[in-house]
Protein backbone atom coordinates (compact mmCIF):
# COMPACT_ATOMS: atom_id res chain seq x y z
CA UNK A 1 0.00 0.00 0.00
CA UNK A 2 1.17 3.38 -0.96
CA UNK A 3 1.03 4.93 2.67
CA UNK A 4 0.12 8.32 1.13
CA UNK A 5 -3.14 7.17 -0.45
CA UNK A 6 -6.23 8.63 0.82
CA UNK A 7 -7.72 5.38 2.04
CA UNK A 8 -4.84 4.16 3.53
CA UNK A 9 -4.91 4.68 7.24
CA UNK A 10 -2.59 6.17 8.94
CA UNK A 11 0.46 4.33 10.00
CA UNK A 12 2.99 6.42 10.19
CA UNK A 13 5.21 6.23 13.78
CA UNK A 14 5.04 9.04 16.10
CA UNK A 15 1.61 10.39 14.65
CA UNK A 16 -1.44 9.91 16.07
CA UNK A 17 -4.39 8.71 13.57
CA UNK A 18 -7.49 10.85 14.07
CA UNK A 19 -9.29 8.23 15.50
CA UNK A 20 -7.03 8.87 18.90
CA UNK A 21 -7.54 12.47 19.24
CA UNK A 22 -11.35 12.12 19.13
CA UNK A 23 -11.24 11.93 23.07
CA UNK A 24 -9.20 14.45 24.26
CA UNK A 25 -10.38 17.39 21.75
CA UNK A 26 -14.42 16.77 22.86
CA UNK A 27 -13.65 19.18 25.35
CA UNK A 28 -11.46 21.29 22.83
CA UNK A 29 -14.07 21.42 20.34
CA UNK A 30 -16.81 22.12 22.28
CA UNK A 31 -14.59 25.71 23.75
CA UNK A 32 -13.75 26.37 20.07
CA UNK A 33 -17.32 26.42 19.31
CA UNK A 34 -17.63 29.09 22.30
CA UNK A 35 -15.33 30.95 20.82
CA UNK A 36 -15.93 31.55 17.49
CA UNK A 37 -19.87 31.30 17.67
CA UNK A 38 -21.22 35.14 18.45
CA UNK A 39 -24.88 34.48 17.48
CA UNK A 40 -27.83 31.30 17.60
CA UNK A 41 -27.44 28.64 15.31
CA UNK A 42 -30.11 28.76 12.56
CA UNK A 43 -32.99 25.94 13.00
CA UNK A 44 -36.16 25.26 11.77
CA UNK A 45 -36.88 22.20 13.41
CA UNK A 46 -39.26 22.20 16.24
CA UNK A 47 -38.59 21.19 19.60
CA UNK A 48 -39.37 18.03 21.08
CA UNK A 49 -40.71 18.05 24.97
CA UNK A 50 -41.97 15.44 27.51
CA UNK A 51 -43.29 16.66 30.35
CA UNK A 52 -42.72 15.43 34.04
CA UNK A 53 -45.97 15.88 34.39
CA UNK A 54 -48.11 15.42 30.93
CA UNK A 55 -51.13 17.27 31.73
CA UNK A 56 -49.73 20.09 33.25
CA UNK A 57 -50.05 22.93 30.63
CA UNK A 58 -46.96 23.50 28.30
CA UNK A 59 -45.84 27.36 28.22
CA UNK A 60 -43.64 29.01 25.50
CA UNK A 61 -43.00 32.67 25.46
CA UNK A 62 -41.96 34.50 22.78
CA UNK A 63 -40.35 37.28 24.20
CA UNK A 64 -38.46 38.05 27.54
CA UNK A 65 -40.81 40.30 29.06
CA UNK A 66 -43.22 37.35 29.85
CA UNK A 67 -41.39 35.88 31.95
CA UNK A 68 -41.29 38.57 34.63
CA UNK A 69 -37.62 38.49 35.07
CA UNK A 70 -35.66 41.35 37.57
CA UNK A 71 -35.53 43.89 36.05
CA UNK A 72 -31.74 44.58 36.45
CA UNK A 73 -31.85 41.22 34.36
CA UNK A 74 -34.01 42.11 31.70
CA UNK A 75 -31.88 44.71 31.11
CA UNK A 76 -28.72 42.56 31.39
CA UNK A 77 -30.10 40.26 28.68
CA UNK A 78 -30.96 43.24 26.20
CA UNK A 79 -27.85 44.71 26.92
CA UNK A 80 -26.13 41.18 25.61
CA UNK A 81 -28.36 42.01 22.35
CA UNK A 82 -30.74 39.37 23.04
CA UNK A 83 -34.34 40.45 21.16
CA UNK A 84 -36.33 37.23 21.91
CA UNK A 85 -35.64 33.42 23.32
CA UNK A 86 -33.94 31.11 21.18
CA UNK A 87 -35.96 28.14 20.19
CA UNK A 88 -34.96 25.95 22.87
CA UNK A 89 -35.25 29.04 25.41
CA UNK A 90 -38.66 29.72 24.65
CA UNK A 91 -39.97 26.20 26.33
CA UNK A 92 -36.73 25.54 28.60
CA UNK A 93 -36.81 29.33 30.34
CA UNK A 94 -40.41 28.75 31.52
CA UNK A 95 -40.19 25.79 32.93
CA UNK A 96 -36.89 26.80 34.78
CA UNK A 97 -38.20 29.52 36.28
CA UNK A 98 -41.26 28.35 37.41
CA UNK A 99 -42.49 27.69 40.66
CA UNK A 100 -41.97 25.36 42.13
CA UNK A 101 -38.43 24.77 40.03
CA UNK A 102 -38.55 22.33 37.19
CA UNK A 103 -35.74 19.83 36.98
CA UNK A 104 -34.84 19.47 33.51
CA UNK A 105 -32.93 17.81 30.72
CA UNK A 106 -31.81 19.54 27.31
CA UNK A 107 -30.75 18.80 24.63
CA UNK A 108 -29.37 20.84 21.29
CA UNK A 109 -26.13 21.44 19.50
CA UNK A 110 -24.48 24.00 20.61
CA UNK A 111 -24.74 27.76 19.74
CA UNK A 112 -28.60 27.27 20.02
CA UNK A 113 -28.83 29.23 23.79
CA UNK A 114 -28.72 26.68 26.38
CA UNK A 115 -25.83 28.34 28.00
CA UNK A 116 -27.45 31.33 28.29
CA UNK A 117 -30.78 30.08 29.43
CA UNK A 118 -29.22 28.13 32.29
CA UNK A 119 -27.46 31.38 33.86
CA UNK A 120 -30.39 33.60 33.69
CA UNK A 121 -32.40 30.86 35.53
CA UNK A 122 -29.16 30.53 38.36
CA UNK A 123 -29.41 34.56 38.16
CA UNK A 124 -33.33 34.39 39.02
CA UNK A 125 -33.37 31.59 41.33
CA UNK A 126 -30.39 33.29 43.84
CA UNK A 127 -31.16 35.58 46.86
CA UNK A 128 -28.25 37.94 46.90
CA UNK A 129 -28.80 39.15 50.71
CA UNK A 130 -28.06 35.70 51.49
CA UNK A 131 -24.27 35.71 51.54
CA UNK A 132 -23.38 31.70 50.59
CA UNK A 133 -24.01 29.51 47.90
CA UNK A 134 -26.89 28.85 46.56
CA UNK A 135 -25.89 27.46 42.84
CA UNK A 136 -23.67 25.07 41.41
CA UNK A 137 -22.72 24.98 38.04
CA UNK A 138 -20.57 22.06 36.68
CA UNK A 139 -18.09 22.25 33.62
CA UNK A 140 -16.00 19.66 32.35
CA UNK A 141 -12.79 21.38 31.90
CA UNK A 142 -11.21 24.76 33.26
CA UNK A 143 -11.57 26.73 30.45
CA UNK A 144 -15.41 25.74 29.77
CA UNK A 145 -16.15 27.18 33.21
CA UNK A 146 -14.64 29.98 32.92
CA UNK A 147 -16.86 30.34 29.39
CA UNK A 148 -20.07 29.72 31.14
CA UNK A 149 -18.47 32.59 34.20
CA UNK A 150 -18.21 35.28 31.58
CA UNK A 151 -22.20 34.60 30.28
CA UNK A 152 -23.02 35.22 34.13
CA UNK A 153 -20.65 38.36 34.70
CA UNK A 154 -22.29 39.73 30.87
CA UNK A 155 -26.34 38.77 32.34
CA UNK A 156 -25.69 39.78 35.71
CA UNK A 157 -23.71 43.20 34.76
CA UNK A 158 -26.80 45.37 36.81
CA UNK A 159 -27.04 42.48 39.29
CA UNK A 160 -23.86 43.19 40.94
CA UNK A 161 -24.82 42.01 44.58
CA UNK A 162 -25.03 38.80 43.14
CA UNK A 163 -20.97 37.08 43.03
CA UNK A 164 -19.61 34.54 41.51
CA UNK A 165 -16.43 32.23 42.62
CA UNK A 166 -14.95 29.32 40.18
CA UNK A 167 -14.28 26.06 42.00
CA UNK A 168 -11.14 24.82 39.65
CA UNK A 169 -8.03 23.25 40.51
CA UNK A 170 -5.64 26.55 41.12
CA UNK A 171 -7.59 28.66 43.23
CA UNK A 172 -6.87 27.50 46.62
CA UNK A 173 -8.46 28.95 49.52
CA UNK A 174 -7.81 28.89 53.43
CA UNK A 175 -9.19 26.02 55.46
CA UNK A 176 -12.24 26.44 57.28
CA UNK A 177 -13.41 29.58 55.27
CA UNK A 178 -17.25 29.45 54.06
CA UNK A 179 -17.74 31.13 50.67
CA UNK A 180 -19.92 33.89 50.96
CA UNK A 181 -20.58 33.72 47.01
CA UNK A 182 -24.03 33.14 45.56
CA UNK A 183 -22.93 30.99 42.33
CA UNK A 184 -19.97 28.50 41.98
CA UNK A 185 -18.73 27.39 38.86
CA UNK A 186 -16.35 24.47 38.53
CA UNK A 187 -15.38 21.19 37.55
CA UNK A 188 -16.62 18.10 39.16
CA UNK A 189 -13.09 17.30 41.08
CA UNK A 190 -12.62 20.66 42.61
CA UNK A 191 -16.16 21.26 43.03
CA UNK A 192 -16.87 18.01 44.97
CA UNK A 193 -13.96 18.67 47.58
CA UNK A 194 -14.84 22.08 48.74
CA UNK A 195 -18.44 20.26 49.06
CA UNK A 196 -17.08 17.42 51.19
CA UNK A 197 -13.38 17.39 52.29
CA UNK A 198 -12.84 20.91 53.00
CA UNK A 199 -16.68 22.33 53.39
CA UNK A 200 -16.49 25.90 52.06
CA UNK A 201 -19.84 24.89 50.61
CA UNK A 202 -22.89 23.69 52.49
CA UNK A 203 -24.31 21.80 49.89
CA UNK A 204 -27.51 21.49 51.71
CA UNK A 205 -28.06 25.04 50.96
CA UNK A 206 -28.09 24.81 46.94
CA UNK A 207 -31.10 25.39 45.33
CA UNK A 208 -29.78 25.32 41.45
CA UNK A 209 -27.74 22.36 40.81
CA UNK A 210 -26.34 22.98 36.77
CA UNK A 211 -24.39 20.13 34.63
CA UNK A 212 -23.40 21.37 31.41
CA UNK A 213 -22.38 19.87 28.78
CA UNK A 214 -23.31 16.09 29.82
CA UNK A 215 -21.96 14.56 26.82
CA UNK A 216 -18.22 15.80 27.50
CA UNK A 217 -18.58 15.27 30.75
CA UNK A 218 -18.92 12.04 30.69
CA UNK A 219 -15.70 11.00 28.09
CA UNK A 220 -13.36 11.50 31.33
CA UNK A 221 -12.70 9.09 33.60
CA UNK A 222 -14.39 10.19 37.07
CA UNK A 223 -16.33 12.99 36.20
CA UNK A 224 -19.25 10.74 36.33
CA UNK A 225 -18.71 9.56 39.96
CA UNK A 226 -17.83 12.70 40.84
CA UNK A 227 -20.53 14.61 39.38
CA UNK A 228 -23.10 12.07 40.77
CA UNK A 229 -21.63 12.10 44.70
CA UNK A 230 -22.30 16.03 44.48
CA UNK A 231 -25.68 15.26 43.30
CA UNK A 232 -26.22 13.27 45.86
CA UNK A 233 -24.80 16.08 48.78
CA UNK A 234 -27.83 18.03 47.28
CA UNK A 235 -31.36 18.44 48.84
CA UNK A 236 -34.49 17.07 47.16
CA UNK A 237 -35.78 20.26 46.86
CA UNK A 238 -32.71 21.39 44.64
CA UNK A 239 -33.62 22.02 41.05
CA UNK A 240 -31.66 19.44 38.69
CA UNK A 241 -30.51 20.64 35.44
CA UNK A 242 -28.72 19.35 32.68
CA UNK A 243 -27.49 19.54 29.29
CA UNK A 244 -25.98 18.11 26.44
CA UNK A 245 -25.04 18.95 22.69
CA UNK A 246 -25.40 15.12 21.97
CA UNK A 247 -27.41 12.31 23.50
CA UNK A 248 -26.23 8.70 23.26
CA UNK A 249 -27.30 5.86 25.61
CA UNK A 250 -24.24 6.69 27.45
CA UNK A 251 -25.36 10.57 28.31
CA UNK A 252 -28.99 9.43 28.66
CA UNK A 253 -28.02 6.95 31.46
CA UNK A 254 -25.69 9.58 32.94
CA UNK A 255 -28.65 12.44 32.66
CA UNK A 256 -31.39 10.24 34.34
CA UNK A 257 -28.94 9.53 37.42
CA UNK A 258 -28.57 13.43 38.08
CA UNK A 259 -31.95 14.35 37.03
CA UNK A 260 -34.89 13.04 39.06
CA UNK A 261 -38.46 13.67 37.63
CA UNK A 262 -36.96 15.40 34.61
CA UNK A 263 -39.09 17.33 31.89
CA UNK A 264 -37.30 16.66 28.32
CA UNK A 265 -36.52 19.23 25.76
CA UNK A 266 -34.97 18.35 22.38
CA UNK A 267 -34.06 19.84 19.40
CA UNK A 268 -33.03 18.02 16.82
CA UNK A 269 -30.34 19.35 14.59
CA UNK A 270 -30.93 20.47 10.87
CA UNK A 271 -30.37 17.52 8.60
CA UNK A 272 -27.81 17.91 6.09
CA UNK A 273 -27.83 17.17 2.35
CA UNK A 274 -26.16 16.95 -0.55
CA UNK A 275 -28.69 18.02 -2.91
CA UNK A 276 -27.18 21.42 -3.57
CA UNK A 277 -23.62 20.32 -3.64
CA UNK A 278 -21.80 19.76 -7.52
CA UNK A 279 -19.48 16.71 -6.52
CA UNK A 280 -16.62 15.96 -8.33
CA UNK A 281 -13.28 13.86 -8.28
CA UNK A 282 -10.11 14.10 -9.62
CA UNK A 283 -7.94 11.40 -10.85
CA UNK A 284 -3.95 11.55 -9.35
CA UNK A 285 -1.15 8.49 -9.44
CA UNK A 286 0.00 10.16 -6.17
CA UNK A 287 0.35 12.96 -3.19
CA UNK A 288 2.35 14.98 -5.40
CA UNK A 289 -0.19 14.64 -7.98
CA UNK A 290 -3.08 15.69 -6.11
CA UNK A 291 -0.95 18.73 -5.19
CA UNK A 292 -0.19 19.74 -8.68
CA UNK A 293 -3.84 19.52 -9.21
CA UNK A 294 -5.02 21.19 -6.35
CA UNK A 295 -2.70 24.05 -7.81
CA UNK A 296 -4.46 23.49 -11.15
CA UNK A 297 -7.84 24.26 -9.50
CA UNK A 298 -6.37 27.01 -6.93
CA UNK A 299 -7.53 30.04 -9.01
CA UNK A 300 -10.97 28.52 -9.51
CA UNK A 301 -11.46 27.59 -5.99
CA UNK A 302 -10.17 30.79 -4.19
CA UNK A 303 -13.20 33.11 -5.98
CA UNK A 304 -15.21 31.75 -2.37
CA UNK A 305 -13.66 30.76 0.75
CA UNK A 306 -12.37 26.82 0.42
CA UNK A 307 -11.48 24.51 3.03
CA UNK A 308 -9.31 20.99 2.57
CA UNK A 309 -9.27 18.55 4.66
CA UNK A 310 -6.38 16.19 4.89
CA UNK A 311 -6.45 12.47 7.18
CA UNK A 312 -3.47 13.39 9.39
CA UNK A 313 -2.19 16.47 10.54
CA UNK A 314 1.25 15.40 9.03
CA UNK A 315 -0.45 15.58 5.47
CA UNK A 316 -2.03 18.67 6.11
CA UNK A 317 1.18 20.12 7.21
CA UNK A 318 3.00 19.33 4.87
CA UNK A 319 0.28 20.86 2.09
CA UNK A 320 -0.02 23.89 3.85
CA UNK A 321 3.69 24.25 3.58
CA UNK A 322 3.78 23.26 -0.09
CA UNK A 323 0.97 26.04 -0.88
CA UNK A 324 2.73 28.49 0.92
CA UNK A 325 5.90 27.98 -1.28
CA UNK A 326 3.79 27.93 -4.75
CA UNK A 327 2.97 31.79 -3.10
CA UNK A 328 -0.27 31.14 -2.06
CA UNK A 329 -1.82 32.09 1.47
CA UNK A 330 -3.47 29.63 3.13
CA UNK A 331 -4.25 29.07 7.07
CA UNK A 332 -3.12 25.30 8.59
CA UNK A 333 -5.63 24.41 11.59
CA UNK A 334 -3.88 21.41 13.39
CA UNK A 335 -4.40 19.34 16.23
CA UNK A 336 -1.29 20.46 18.21
CA UNK A 337 -2.06 24.25 18.42
CA UNK A 338 -3.58 25.32 21.36
CA UNK A 339 -7.47 25.64 21.83
CA UNK A 340 -6.96 29.65 21.71
CA UNK A 341 -4.29 29.46 18.48
CA UNK A 342 -7.09 27.28 16.55
CA UNK A 343 -9.92 29.98 17.44
CA UNK A 344 -8.25 32.89 16.52
CA UNK A 345 -7.60 30.61 13.00
CA UNK A 346 -11.19 30.11 12.54
CA UNK A 347 -11.90 33.68 13.58
CA UNK A 348 -9.58 34.97 10.48
CA UNK A 349 -11.03 32.33 7.92
CA UNK A 350 -14.92 32.91 8.92
CA UNK A 351 -13.86 36.77 8.97
CA UNK A 352 -12.78 36.24 5.16
CA UNK A 353 -9.09 37.35 6.14
CA UNK A 354 -7.92 33.87 4.84
CA UNK A 355 -9.37 31.84 2.03
CA UNK A 356 -7.96 28.80 2.30
CA UNK A 357 -8.21 26.49 5.37
CA UNK A 358 -6.10 23.41 5.45
CA UNK A 359 -7.07 21.20 7.69
CA UNK A 360 -7.89 17.56 9.38
CA UNK A 361 -11.48 16.48 10.05
CA UNK A 362 -11.10 15.87 13.81
CA UNK A 363 -9.79 19.42 14.19
CA UNK A 364 -12.65 20.87 11.98
CA UNK A 365 -15.88 18.80 13.14
CA UNK A 366 -18.88 20.44 14.49
CA UNK A 367 -17.53 23.87 13.57
CA UNK A 368 -19.67 25.02 11.08
CA UNK A 369 -17.70 28.14 8.83
CA UNK A 370 -21.29 28.68 7.04
CA UNK A 371 -19.63 30.74 4.22
CA UNK A 372 -17.55 28.04 2.77
CA UNK A 373 -18.40 27.04 -0.59
CA UNK A 374 -15.72 25.02 -1.71
CA UNK A 375 -14.92 21.60 -0.12
CA UNK A 376 -11.58 19.79 -1.08
CA UNK A 377 -11.14 16.18 0.35
CA UNK A 378 -7.61 15.86 -0.30
CA UNK A 379 -7.88 12.33 1.25
CA UNK A 380 -11.32 10.97 1.19
CA UNK A 381 -12.99 10.03 4.71
CA UNK A 382 -12.23 6.69 6.15
CA UNK A 383 -12.98 4.88 9.55
CA UNK A 384 -10.72 2.98 11.13
CA UNK A 385 -11.06 0.15 9.60
CA UNK A 386 -10.33 1.95 6.14
CA UNK A 387 -14.12 2.11 5.15
CA UNK A 388 -15.96 4.74 3.78
CA UNK A 389 -16.69 7.37 6.68
CA UNK A 390 -20.26 8.46 5.13
CA UNK A 391 -21.34 10.18 7.77
CA UNK A 392 -17.85 12.23 7.77
CA UNK A 393 -18.26 13.09 4.08
CA UNK A 394 -21.70 14.42 5.00
CA UNK A 395 -20.94 16.52 7.30
CA UNK A 396 -18.15 18.26 5.97
CA UNK A 397 -19.46 18.95 2.53
CA UNK A 398 -23.20 18.97 3.23
CA UNK A 399 -25.60 21.48 3.70
CA UNK A 400 -28.63 22.18 6.05
CA UNK A 401 -31.16 22.38 3.32
CA UNK A 402 -32.79 25.34 4.22
CA UNK A 403 -29.63 27.77 4.97
CA UNK A 404 -27.59 26.52 2.36
CA UNK A 405 -26.22 27.98 -0.42
CA UNK A 406 -24.89 26.09 -3.74
CA UNK A 407 -21.55 24.42 -3.12
CA UNK A 408 -18.90 22.70 -4.83
CA UNK A 409 -17.25 19.39 -3.35
CA UNK A 410 -13.74 18.00 -5.02
CA UNK A 411 -12.50 14.71 -4.40
CA UNK A 412 -9.02 14.06 -4.97
CA UNK A 413 -8.34 9.90 -5.61
CA UNK A 414 -4.75 8.75 -6.00
CA UNK A 415 -5.19 4.69 -6.02
CA UNK A 416 -7.26 1.99 -6.58
CA UNK A 417 -8.19 1.73 -3.42
CA UNK A 418 -9.62 5.19 -2.78
CA UNK A 419 -11.50 5.03 -6.45
CA UNK A 420 -12.90 2.18 -4.64
CA UNK A 421 -13.52 4.14 -1.53
CA UNK A 422 -15.31 7.01 -3.45
CA UNK A 423 -17.44 4.57 -5.58
CA UNK A 424 -18.68 3.49 -2.06
CA UNK A 425 -19.58 7.32 -0.91
CA UNK A 426 -21.34 7.96 -4.55
CA UNK A 427 -23.98 4.36 -3.62
CA UNK A 428 -24.53 5.49 -0.30
CA UNK A 429 -25.96 8.61 -1.28
CA UNK A 430 -27.03 7.51 -4.92
CA UNK A 431 -25.65 11.10 -5.84
CA UNK A 432 -23.24 11.12 -8.94
CA UNK A 433 -19.78 12.47 -8.20
CA UNK A 434 -18.23 13.67 -11.58
CA UNK A 435 -14.99 13.23 -12.89
CA UNK A 436 -13.14 16.65 -13.27
CA UNK A 437 -10.06 17.02 -15.41
CA UNK A 438 -7.90 19.82 -13.97
CA UNK A 439 -6.69 20.61 -17.27
CA UNK A 440 -9.86 21.96 -18.58
CA UNK A 441 -11.64 23.70 -15.46
CA UNK A 442 -14.63 25.40 -17.82
CA UNK A 443 -17.27 22.74 -15.96
CA UNK A 444 -16.59 23.87 -12.56
CA UNK A 445 -17.32 27.57 -13.48
P1 LIG B 1 -25.17 26.85 23.70
O1 LIG B 1 -24.95 26.87 25.17
O2 LIG B 1 -26.33 26.02 23.28
O3 LIG B 1 -23.93 26.52 22.92
P2 LIG B 1 -25.22 29.73 23.92
O4 LIG B 1 -26.11 30.02 25.07
O5 LIG B 1 -23.75 29.81 24.17
O6 LIG B 1 -25.58 28.32 23.26
O7 LIG B 1 -25.64 30.70 22.73
C1 LIG B 1 -24.95 30.69 21.49
C2 LIG B 1 -24.72 32.12 21.02
O8 LIG B 1 -25.96 32.77 20.81
C3 LIG B 1 -23.98 32.98 22.03
O9 LIG B 1 -23.14 33.86 21.32
C4 LIG B 1 -25.07 33.72 22.77
O10 LIG B 1 -24.63 34.96 23.26
C5 LIG B 1 -26.12 33.89 21.67
N1 LIG B 1 -27.50 33.85 22.19
C6 LIG B 1 -28.03 33.05 23.14
N2 LIG B 1 -29.34 33.28 23.32
C7 LIG B 1 -29.67 34.27 22.46
C8 LIG B 1 -30.89 34.97 22.15
N3 LIG B 1 -32.03 34.69 22.77
N4 LIG B 1 -30.84 35.93 21.20
C9 LIG B 1 -29.68 36.20 20.55
N5 LIG B 1 -28.50 35.59 20.79
C10 LIG B 1 -28.49 34.63 21.73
Amino acid sequence: TDPSSSAAKPESKGEKSTDDDDKEDKAAQSLLNKLIRNNLVNTTNQVEVLQKDPNSPLYSVKSFEELRLKPQLLQGVYAMGFNRPSKIQETALPMMLAEPPQNLIAQSQSGTGKTAAFVLAMLSHVDPNNKYPQCLCVSPTYELALQTGKVIEQMGKYYPEVKLVYAIRGNKLQRGMKLQEQIVIGTPGTMLDWCSKFKFIDPKKIRVFVLDEADVMIATQGHQDQSIRIQRMLPKSCQMLLFSATFEESVWNFAQRIVPDPNIIKLKREEETLDTIKQYYVLCNCKEEKFQALCNIYGAITIAQAMIFCHTRKTAGWLAGELSREGHQVALLSGEMQVEQRAAVIERFRDGKEKVLVTTNVCARGIDVEQVSVVINFDLPVDKDGNPDNETYLHRIGRTGRFGKRGLAINMVDSKMSMNILNRIQEHFSKRIEKLDTDDLDEIE
